[in-house]
């Protein structure tokens, strides 16, 4: 454990200069009502400035605007747009990445880590802009042609949350961008720096290609600042056809209930309940690794973090011991400091829920281990926890929800199918491991009868995805999709096209209609 002061340095006077190195400009930073602070030791980094109403409607205006012209540019000429956008986050990444670990408390290595994921959408995005396909389609009436065309669909609309600040922009709006849309994004209220620094490498893109020729309309990149109450005027806008949120399932329901009521698309990535099963024939030490990452890296504030492990009985001696002996040795600490695992919680709000969630565990009889705040120097005003590992014999009350803290419920298991069962019987639905060797079982665990989440994997942990597949999950966590694979297509209106280039004309199921 690390209990070493936080750096002498002022936080907000480092954070001051990245942001002016990056091309913030001052006025955004001082003066606002909202005050945005670090995890890292709770002080203020700068009072920022939330959107007004007349503000948001002219930015979506803007973007309306920006869109009729943008979907008219050739989608390869979009992608080289993303491709400087990529650049500039290469040239940034160590700055952009360490703003990510003050304002929202990852490690080093995580925050660098997201500055990349930003980096390698930008890269499958440029590829995508020369493969937004659609199929042609044999049809039943002679000299004709029947094809499908994906067209650009209006502003796409991105609500961030707060442990994800920049990644989850990026995976929309590169893909947004070459589909031929303009984007306006309301990050979450607790990490607005990062979001004001990614803005201004856009803006810093968008020059450089207007100034090699490329045509960019004012207005194709808006910014929200500001709370809830800014997100519902994107939500609540006709002007905006689809919003990707990315949050609460509380958010989720409230939102994707306001967009479905003017028919308009949501892309919901909402919160997770994730599980693992560890199976007799696992390799514990590849297993111990996984689960130790999943479960406590990030301070367990992934919507991917493991939750809920379930252990064969007969291994469960050999596994859980050594878990806990991680446990309880893992470095916790300032999360710019090297050798640090586990930063801090988001916030007051964050710990009082985990401490909740811990006291319904026990009233349930779970034996808990760990979950007690931890004191590091300098740091006093954060809230820094050792992760808490709990050992329970039912799946119920806290262990059925999300607590977005490093919480991991243990349970014992003997029979597979069973397992399966309880992994499924929760309703979230994102993401899932299985720790096996045994051919049999993994095969059944990623099949239709076996997990019910968009992620199931073998081996590895449910945490840490990669850019090329489809991202998010089932049930209440909202059955979006994002980033790779096919997910451009939820950007994009796809007509169907029937040529007739004979000089007869068929009806379709052989229906006559002569005049
Ligand atoms: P949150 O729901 O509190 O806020 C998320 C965003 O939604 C914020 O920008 C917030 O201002 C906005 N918002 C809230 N209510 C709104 C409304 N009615 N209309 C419009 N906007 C609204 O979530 P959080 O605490 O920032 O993030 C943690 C949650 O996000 C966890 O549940 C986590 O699992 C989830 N998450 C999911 C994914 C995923 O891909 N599935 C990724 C990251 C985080």
């Amino acid at each position: 454990m690390s209990t070493s002061p936080a750096s002498s340095l002022s936080l907000a006077v480092e954070t001051a200069d990245i942001l002016s190195a990056l091309g913030v400009a001052p006025e955004r930073l001082r003066g606002g009502a909202r005050a945005a602070r670090s995890p890292i030791t709770g002080e203020v980094l700068a009072q920022v400035h939330d959107e007004t109403q007349a503000g948001a409607t002219e930015v979506i205006a803007q973007a309306h605007a920006a869109f009729l012209q943008w979907r008219l540019v050739p989608a390869p000429k979009r992608g080289e747009l993303v491709r400087l956008l990529g650049e500039e986050l290469r040239a940034n990444k160590a700055a952009l990445g360490r703003l990510v670990s003050i304002e929202a408390g990852k490690i080093v290595s995580e925050g660098l880590g997201e500055v990349q994921e930003m980096i390698d959408i930008c890269d499958f995005a440029v590829g995508l802009s020369r493969q937004l396909y659609g199929l042609t389609i044999a049809t039943e009436r002679a000299e004709h042609r029947m094809m499908e065309t994906w067209h650009p669909l209006g502003v796409t609309g991105i609500i961030s949350a707060f442990n994800f600040p920049v990644a989850v922009w990026a995976w929309n709006a590169a893909i947004a961008l070459v589909c031929g849309n303009s984007v306006v994004w309301k990050p979450s209220e607790k990490t607005p720096l990062t979001a004001l620094a990614t803005d201004a490498l856009l803006a810093r893109a968008l020059a450089r290609f207007r100034r090699e020729g490329g045509e960019a309309p004012e207005g194709l990149a808006g910014l929200l600042i500001g709370g809830r109450a800014v997100g519902e005027m994107l939500v609540d806008d006709v002007r905006v056809p689809l919003v990707s949120a990315t949050g609460s399932t509380a958010m989720g329901r409230v939102v994707g209930a306001c967009l479905a009521s003017r028919f308009a698309r949501a892309i919901l990535e909402l919160g997770g309940n994730n599980a693992a099963i560890v199976a007799p024939s696992a390799d514990l030490d590849l297993t111990l690794r996984a689960v130790a990452f999943a479960a406590m890296g990030t301070a367990g504030q992934r919507c991917t973090s493991l939750r809920r492990l379930f252990v064969h009985a007969d291994i469960y001696e050999q596994l859980v011991p050594r878990l806990k002996q991680a446990y309880a040795s893992v470095a916790i600490g300032n999360p710019l400091q090297p050798g640090t695992l586990i930063g801090p919680l988001i916030d007051r709000g964050a710990y009082d829920a985990m401490q909740d969630a811990l006291s319904a565990a026990r009233d349930q009889s779970g034996r808990v281990f760990g979950g007690e705040r931890v004191a590091v120097g300098g740091c006093e005003g954060a809230y820094y926890v050792r992760p808490a590992l709990v050992e329970i014999s039912s799946q119920a009350g806290p262990v059925e929800r999300e607590t977005f803290a490093p919480i991991l419920y243990v349970m014992p298991y003997r029979d597979l199918d069973a397992a399966i069962a309880l992994h499924n019987a929760v309703p979230q639905g994102l993401s899932s491991s299985i720790f096996t060797n045994d051919l049999r079982e993994a095969e059944l665990f990623v099949s239709s009868r076996g997990s019910d989440c968009g992620i199931a994997n073998v081996n590895i942990g449910p945490s840490g995805a990669e850019i090329g597949g489809a991202f998010g999950g089932e049930k209440e966590t909202g059955g979006g999709r994002e980033s790779g694979s096919d997910s451009w297509k939820a950007y994009m209106r796809r007509t169907t096209n029937t040529v007739n280039y004979g000089r007869s004309l068929p009806l379709a199921q052989g229906v006559k209609f002569d005049i």
